[in-house]
Order: structure tokens, then sequence, then C-alpha cells
């Protein structure tokens, strides 16, 4: 069974997620900010293999903890898209600007619009891009579960913030509504900040969407 747990990293409590499969005693974790120590920690104690590190996008509070983690782990890193890399050259004056600590460098397979990936056992992902908050900004869906982890782009109740060097509302409203509210409704959107919702919450009730 495939499951998922929540560490809350950096300043911001941005959502990390690890994503266990119990069976195969692997796991993955999307936007390690920081707490790269603990995470690899934890996972260690737990006796899992760690797969993969995926990135929605390249802002430092979701990335912060990759370059260190993916070191003690010796695994892969996936995400964002292409676009990104304008961002992820930033990270040094994001650190700067927010005011948060300086990250180790790390190598990334950026991912295309449409790609299945399969980061570990069972667990099927299907690569969104949704630029709009960054340029190279991706969520990653997976159907069997009816998951979204929808980074920064789409919140419960909110949007990302698009007034970020790179940012572009109309490329968020539009990768919103035409990539994230067409699916199921009854999807799960896990999201970078903040709590839980639904595709169909969102779409009755989110007003920047209307
Ligand atoms: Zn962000």
């Amino acid at each position: 069974m495939i499951d998922y747990k929540t560490v809350l990293v950096t300043p911001f409590s941005q959502n990390c997620r690890i994503f266990v499969n119990d069976e195969s005693r692997e796991c993955v974790v999307f936007d390690p900010g920081a707490k790269a120590q603990e995470l690899y920690a934890a996972i260690k104690e737990a006796q899992l293999t760690l797969k993969a590190i995926l990135i929605t996008h390249m802002h430092l509070d979701h990335v912060g903890g990759v370059g260190l983690l993916s070191k003690l782990s010796e695994c892969k890193v996936y995400g964002s898209s292409k676009e990104d890399e304008v961002i992820k050259q930033s990270l040094k004056h994001q650190a700067l600007m927010f005011n948060l600590e300086q990250c180790d460098d790390f190598d990334n397979q950026y991912l295309e619009d449409g790609q299945v990936i399969e980061p570990m056992t069972d667990f099927k992902l299907k690569v969104l891009h949704t630029p709009g908050h960054t340029p190279g900004g991706v969520c990653y869906y997976c159907e069997a579960k009816k998951l979204l982890l929808s980074g920064d782009t789409l919140f419960n109740k909110s949007i990302g913030r698009t007034d970020f060097p790179h940012g572009n509302y109309d490329d968020i409203i539009d990768s919103i509504k035409n990539k994230l509210l067409t699916l199921p409704k009854d999807t799960t959107v896990l999201c970078g900040h903040g709590l839980n919702t639904t595709i169909e919450n969102e779409i009755n009730s989110n007003p920047y969407l209307v």
C-alpha cells in the first residue's frame, strides 16, 4: 500500500511529502525545502530506500534540502520543467531575499508536460506543466490514488503568488483552469502550503477562479 506523511519545513511552513510503498520498502520525497538531515534519519530508521526526490518548482523553500538529501541518499532528482532553470540559477539570491539558508548544489533531470514517471514501485505519476507561479512549475497527478501534488500553483481557496520574478498571473489562471480543474472532481489536492483540498472544492469556492 502507498501512503504519505507531511513534514512542515522552512519558516514558510512548506509541506514536504514523503510517499512510502510499505511492501517494496521504497519511498519518494516531494519538495524537501529543508530538514534534509532529519528526513534522511527518519527514512533510515524506517528502513526505507529513498528512490527519488521530486520537485514542483525551484523556489528555495521547496528545494533547500534537495542537495544534501540527494547526496546522503544517493538518489535521483526529478523536476521541475526546464523553463525553471532561470529560477534555479537564482537560488543563492533567493536565500538572501527570503532570509533562508543557502542550499547545496544539486543535479536534476527536468520533466516534460504529459510525461508519465514511476519513481517507485506501483506509484505512477503524470507530470502537468503548470507555469505561472514559476515558468517551469509542475504538478504531479497520481490517477490511481486520485491525488494531485499542486506545489504553489493551487491552494485551498487560493492560488500561488505571481509577483515574484518570472511569475505570470495570466499563465497561472490558464494552467489551473486547463490542466487542474479538468481533473476528476474527487481528486484530493495536496498543496505546497496550507490545507489539502479537492478539485470540486476549488471549482465551487476558489475566489480567484470564478
Ligand atoms: Zn513557490
